[in-house]
């Protein structure tokens, strides 16, 4: 019988009870497969998909081999977007807890270096960055990896594909040889198995296979046939009636195209792709991740980050152009165990991609006809919660407390009626429900924070 108690592994007392307070009561198949040797300090490359609980698997491994009185750079994880980096840093940080002073530092592109330089001056034991960014930081001698004992690349084959395999090569130059190196990447192509040959040293292997990892995951196809794509989606959502959906297209214009069209029928709808401003970006990402905005139509590049435990269906608008990003797309609904649905759009030129997708699966792919066209008749759901931006952050001392007891002094507003709040320097984001907004903004904008007033209005 597999042993599947994180209790069974040689992991400190007070990661055991934070894995027991975050309720992680079973290790997932990849931990399982993984943690023994990453624990026992082998370098270790394993397939795994979003979802799979990677992410757990090797931040426990770097929070047991971290000796926090040492302040040097003991880990460095690398991920292909800033997304991801800032996920993963936020399990390594919720892990980790227990262990006091541990610094954890995000160094990714996208954003200005003056406060990562800063950040760095003041030291840290962990770094998880996106290649460009550390390897600029490290070039510019702000950052000092000789004292480093174990690196991770991430969704590997994401950074390749991205073009990063240089940049990686770059930086494992400026480490110990004598280090731990983990590799996790959800395909499996040649190109990862030369960049794990020039980086580790045999290497323990481990995977989960596909059907494991996505067997919680029951796909549905549909036949476009006369109905327009953005049409077939709408009939999708309207029968689903989806909490929170992704939308996948293949190009940044039909992404936008699709976004805006769902819009136009009163779908509470966002668009995500690279074309758009950061700080769009951010704000989109925010509202869905606490439920003002009910689906995000993105690209695969601009989703890759995206974590989202409760994204009940995936949708592809269009069908993806290889195997492995679809098995990607749809990763992302049925997480750590919860159920997932993933409905696929396809038209007759689908044909041979189908096919190729039909020998990943068990069950034969049957296109079904689309839901009735009369679902178009009744109004689009809106979303639960809406984002209220506030004008001041940490800088103006700013905590989630003084906005939580503004909004609640009184019983003005139930305190289950606000959501997820985000602290900026300059501005913090709060969601309440739909229906307390104008209560709430009403009180934001009258009512003191600290013994002052600020701005507030609706995103
Ligand atoms: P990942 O594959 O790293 O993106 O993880 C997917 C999700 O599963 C994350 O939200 C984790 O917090 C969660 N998770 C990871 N390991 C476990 C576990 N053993 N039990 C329950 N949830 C887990």
């Amino acid at each position: 019988m597999p042993v599947t108690d994180f209790a069974a592994l040689a992991l400190a007392p007070a990661l055991l009870s934070t894995l027991q307070e975050l309720n992680y009561q079973q290790m997932t198949p990849i931990q399982q497969q993984s943690l023994p040797a990453i624990l026992a300090g082998k370098d270790v490359i394993a397939q795994a998909q979003t979802g799979s609980g990677k992410t757990a698997a090797f931040a426990l491994g770097m929070l047991s081999a971290l000796q926090v009185k040492r302040f040097r750079i003991q880990g460095l994880v690398l991920c292909p977007t800033r997304e991801l980096a800032e996920q993963v840093a936020k399990e390594l940080r919720t892990l980790g807890r227990s262990i006091h002073n541990i610094k954890v530092l995000t160094l990714c592109g996208g954003v200005p270096s003056k406060h990562q330089i800063l950040s760095l001056e003041h030291g840290a034991h962990f770094i998880v960055g996106t290649p460009g960014r550390v390897l600029d930081h490290l070039q510019q001698q702000r950052l000092d990896l000789s004292e480093l004992r174990m690196l991770v690349l991430d969704e590997a084959d994401r950074m390749l594909d991205m073009g990063f395999l240089d940049e990686v090569a770059r930086i494992a130059a400026a480490m110990p040889a004598k280090r731990q190196t983990l590799l996790f990447s959800a395909t499996y192509p040649d190109k990862i198995e030369q960049l794990a040959a020039s980086l580790m040293q045999q290497p323990v292997r481990v995977s989960v296979s596909s059907s494991q990892a996505t067997s919680s995951i029951e796909q549905q196809f549909y036949a476009l046939e006369s109905s327009s794509r953005e049409q077939a989606v709408m009939l999708v959502l309207q029968q689903l009636q989806p909490a929170s959906c992704v939308v996948f297209c293949n190009t940044k214009r039909v992404t936008q195209q699709l976004a805006d069209a769902l819009q136009q029928q009163g779908f509470s709808a966002k668009a995500l792709h690279g074309d758009l401003e950061q700080k769009d970006r951010d704000q989109t990402l925010l509202q869905f991740a606490n439920k003002s905005a009910r689906i995000l139509v993105a690209t695969d590049v601009a989703a890759r980050g995206l974590d989202i435990s409760e994204l009940d269906l995936v949708i592809n608008a269009e069908l993806a152009h290889d195997t492995d990003t679809h098995t990607h797309r749809i990763g992302r609904t049925g997480r750590a165990g919860a159920k997932g649905l993933a409905v696929t759009l396809a038209d007759s030129k689908d044909d041979y991609k189908l096919s190729l997708l039909q020998d990943t699966l068990s069950d034969a792919i049957q296109l079904q006809p689309l839901p009735p066209l009369s679902l178009l008749d009744q109004a689009p759901a809106k979303a639960e919660m809406v984002t209220l931006q506030i004008q001041g952050g940490k800088k103006q001392k700013l905590r989630p407390g003084d906005i939580v007891g503004a909004l609640t002094r009184d019983q003005q507003i139930a305190f289950e009626d606000v959501g997820k709040i985000q602290l900026h320097d300059l501005w913090a984001y709060v969601a309440v429900k739909r229906s307390a907004a104008k209560k709430a903004l009403q009180i934001l904008n009258h009512d003191k924070m600290k013994g002052r007033n600020f701005r507030a209005w609706q995103l």
